[in-house]
């Protein structure tokens, strides 16, 4: 399996979000076969879907890798299960999300993963941290990054300061 390229969007609205953000990006940089090649600064956004819950903090990074993309996916899920994540509501709450927002230039659609993630070019909270480390993108099947942000408005994403990230 050759090394690829991808990029991975995290979330978290429960149990210190910040530093749950930061830890999880230090677990994926030493994940098997992956190496952390960048990670955006982190966000504040507003949650999406149910309204009764708290502002989520976001954030994207980019690996190289040579796992599979289920192999991946499995890999994500045993960490957001570390972090206690349960599924319970669509859009939920939760301690922590990592999705596969892109895996190389491939497109995939198995009942299990569906990469581009769906979401990408209609959430801010994905876009505009992605365009922090990867705004040159050709996103397969949606196209250059800048147009895809000029179509996207911000909603209220707010970047956090480099120095509001030790406060918790
Ligand atoms: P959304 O996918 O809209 O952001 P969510 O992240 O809350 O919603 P989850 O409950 O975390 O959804 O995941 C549901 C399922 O989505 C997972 O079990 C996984 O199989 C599937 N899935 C499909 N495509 C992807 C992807 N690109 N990255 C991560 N999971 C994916
Ligand atoms: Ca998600
Ligand atoms: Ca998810």
């Amino acid at each position: 399996m050759s090394e690829q390229t991808v990029f991975i969007g995290l979330g978290s609205n429960l149990d210190q979000p910040v530093s749950r953000v930061l830890q999880a990006i230090h677990t994926l940089e030493s994940l098997p076969d992956c190496s952390l090649q960048a990670r955006s600064s982190l966000y504040r956004s507003a949650p999406m879907g149910p309204q009764d819950q708290p502002d989520y903090v976001n954030a994207v990074v980019q690996l190289t890798t040579r796992l599979l993309p289920e192999d991946l996916l499995d890999r994500l899920q045993q960490v957001e299960r570390a972090h206690g994540r349960r599924r319970e509501r669509r859009w939920g709450p939760r301690t922590l999300d990592l999705d596969i927002l892109l895996y190389g230039d491939r497109d995939i659609a198995s009942e299990r993963l569906q990469v581009p993630h769906p979401g990408l070019a209609q959430r801010s909270f994905v876009l505009y941290p992605l365009a922090e480390i990867a705004g040159d993108l050709r996103v397969p099947g949606l196209g250059r990054m800048q147009a895809l942000l000029e179509q996207c408005p911000r909603d209220g994403l707010l970047r956090l300061p480099e120095s509001a990230l030790h406060a918790g």
